[in-house]
């Protein structure tokens, strides 16, 4: 069934519902909407298997998808709304662990962003997932398996086998993580769909850019930021802004963002800028926390891969590994994991 005639036998439904679906895929709102347009995997609209395609790839390689939730265009929303199924079974039909990783999370984070505008829809979307809670109580096995680290049981208060969910982000992290639980069970389970399905998730796995998925290294765990591991480009970066000799938009760019995505903290990275001519400490922190996306539009900006660097120029003195990666980052993270690793064997 085309969305055209979807949508007009959909118009039943106002924008705003329908935006709510999109924003809550999971909710039994939203599949009590799917239900109803009987969605047909055997011959689905095009536009919808290629968002749901896209939401996959975003998810990997961004760590967030970002579903159209504004539009007010009925046939819009509904594509979005049906390309999240869609995308989970293509993540799954990926078999590759990495993509349903990075995938289910990514999920989680929007879901997470969308929580946080409009906690009050924080407990009904619980028990959507499976886990009602009763005047701000979860059960207690549902908390230790969902609650974020920093706010496991110590100090929580119990009652009858149940655990309060004190604060509002307390609530918004436990369904994101229940949801990503959620996800990552569903597409763990072998799926019966149509062959052509394969072979668009065999598509996925090829084209997701894997080095831009190690964009952030943040959640590698990769303990300190270490500057003797990082790549030759980025050591001549460093010493061209300690030198105190004019630094171009393009290299400053290319620094900062490598530094924010290796997790190096604002300060310190301030403090590598500081003897480059004309220095402004209140500029150069609101430039960071912009390519942070802390500031402005809030987008987290990527460090250059090395083809861009190549064509600006800053790639310099590559090394053996540089033959090996695509990525200044995944430089940094090849080095850094495989020091860990002989950290390791010698503590063994
Ligand atoms: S190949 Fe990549 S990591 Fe190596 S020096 Fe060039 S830009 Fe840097």
């Amino acid at each position: 069934m085309r969305i055209t005639s979807l949508a007009r036998c959909f118009r039943i439904f106002d924008i705003n519902r329908l935006s709510y679906c999109v924003r809550y895929p999971f909710s039994s709102r939203t599949k009590d909407m799917v239900k109803l347009l009987k969605f047909d995997l055997e011959s689905p609209d095009p536009l919808v298997v290629e968002r749901a395609k896209q939401r996959v790839i975003d998810g990997v390689e961004r760590n967030l998808v970002e579903p159209e939730t504004q539009s007010r265009n009925d046939k819009i929303l509904i594509r979005e709304m049906l390309a999240f199924p869609l995308a989970k079974i293509l993540a799954s039909l990926s078999g590759d662990s990495f993509v349903k990783r990075r995938y289910a999370r990514a999920e989680a984070n929007a879901l997470r962003r969308f929580l946080e505008k409009e906690p009050q829809f924080a407990s009904q979307l619980s028990a959507d997932l499976g886990v009602p809670i009763t005047e701000g109580f979860v059960p207690f096995v549902a908390y230790a398996n969902a609650a974020p680290e920093q706010y496991k049981l110590v100090n929580a208060e119990l009652d009858s086998g149940r655990v309060r969910l004190r604060r509002q982000e307390t609530l918004v992290e436990f369904v994101a993580e229940l949801f990503r639980q959620r996800i990552e069970e569903d597409i763990a389970k072998p799926m019966k769909v149509p062959k052509r399905y394969t072979s668009i998730a065999a598509e996925i796995k090829g084209e997701v850019n894997r080095d831009k998925a190690y964009s952030s290294v943040k959640e590698m765990n990769l303990g300190p930021v270490t500057t003797s591991e990082f790549p030759p480009c980025i050591t001549a970066l460093i010493e061209l802004a300690q030198s105190g000799a004019p630094m171009a938009h393009q290299p400053r760019f290319t620094l900062s963002t490598f530094l924010i995505n290796a997790n190096m903290p604002i300060d310190p990275i301030i403090e590598i800028f500081r003897p480059t001519p004309n220095f402004n400490e209140n500029k150069t922190r609101y430039y960071i926390e912009y390519s942070m996306g802390k500031k402005g539009s809030g987008t987290k900006y990527s460090a250059p891969s090395c083809e861009k660097m190549k064509f600006y120029g800053t790639c310099v003195n590559p090394d053996a590994l540089c033959g090996r990666i695509k990525h200044p980052l995944s430089y940094y993270i090849v080095k850094m994991r495989s020091k860990k690793q002989a950290g390791d064997k010698s503590g063994a």
